[in-house]
């Protein structure tokens, strides 16, 4: 049985790219087309590096380059994502391990993951496992997740956490504001930190209703004792209404592209 049947395509022109990703997707997975960039995540406190999202992609000379947002929900739903993912583990951890032994040291890495990895991929014991081989303090992880992913299996998914907490490791809730979720999720679950979608960030400047709504999701996470991390943040006029907002953590085109890590090493570590 598979649990992401309603990601199926429902429409023609869906349908024949669908297909075409499936062999896309086959080919990139035996011959190894996949690899990882970290995006950094600044404090807004500090105006220091604290972190780097990890973010797949995937380019072969057959077929070009493919982005996550599209070829994630097809692994998802072919269950490709479990070796995937496996693989994406694996190589970020390998590459926080890099980062350490060039005095990277408070750096954290999110790793974004997908319910399925939850429900049958047990993520817990696989990411301990490489910490350990690693020597990484598991508090160096944070796990994101979004908002509808949480409602997928949720009693699984709660125990995950669990594990996770006992270990240190923090869960963000990612893209929020965009899903189908409540707000009762954020009691239900045990989660860290909010990530604000990108699309609520990108008028924050032009629009009453984005600077509303983000002023009132820092506030809200504020009271509940949660950090908030603002996304897609391309302007200086966006970073500083953020700050005023008391937003904790900046990702962003403004702040660091997507990079591979001997870039981002280049760039912040200081020789
Ligand atoms: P996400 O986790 O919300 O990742 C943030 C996305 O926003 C990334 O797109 C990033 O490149 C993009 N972004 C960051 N700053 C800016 C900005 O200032 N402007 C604009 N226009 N975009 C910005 P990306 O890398 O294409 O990833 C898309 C989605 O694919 C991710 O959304 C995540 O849901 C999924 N994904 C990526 N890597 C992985 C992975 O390793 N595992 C899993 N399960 N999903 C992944
Ligand atoms: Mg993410
Ligand atoms: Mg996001
Ligand atoms: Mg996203």
């Amino acid at each position: 049985m598979n649990a992401f049947k309603s990601l199926e395509p429902t429409n023609t022109v869906n349908i024949a790219r669908w297909h075409e990703l499936e062999q896309i997707m086959t080919h990139a997975m035996k011959n190894h087309c996949f690899n990882m960039v970290y995006q950094p995540l600044v404090s807004l406190t500090s105006g220091q590096l604290v972190g780097f999202e990890s973010l797949v992609r995937c380019e072969s000379s057959r077929y070009g380059a493919v982005g996550p947002d599209e070829f994630i929900p097809h692994v998802e739903q072919s269950g490709m994502i479990l070796d995937l993912g496996d693989w994406i583990f694996k190589q970020t951890l390998s590459d926080l391990s890099e980062m350490r032994k060039i005095g990277m040291d408070d750096i954290t890495i999110s790793l974004n993951i997908s319910p399925i990895q939850i429900i049958e991929g047990n993520v817990f014991s696989k990411v301990m496992t490489l910490l350990d081989k690693y020597q990484i303090d598991p508090a160096a992880i944070k796990v994101e997740l979004t908002e509808t992913a949480l409602i997928k299996s949720p009693q699984r998914i709660a125990k995950t956490f669990e594990h996770f907490h006992k270990e240190g490791v923090k869960i963000w809730l990612d893209d929020f504001g965009t899903g189908y979720a409540s707000l009762g999720l954020l009691r239900q679950f045990n989660i860290d930190g909010l990530k604000i979608d990108r699309s609520f960030i990108s008028g924050i400047t032009t629009n009453n209703e984005d600077f509303t709504l983000c002023s009132a999701i820092i506030a809200m996470a504020q009271r509940l004792g949660l950090e908030t991390i603002a996304e897609g943040i391309e302007h200086r006029e966006q970073l500083q209404i953020l700050e005023q907002l008391g937003c904790d953590v900046a990702q962003g085109y403004l702040l660091g592209r997507p990079s591979s890590l001997a870039n981002n090493t280049a760039t912040w570590v200081k020789m």
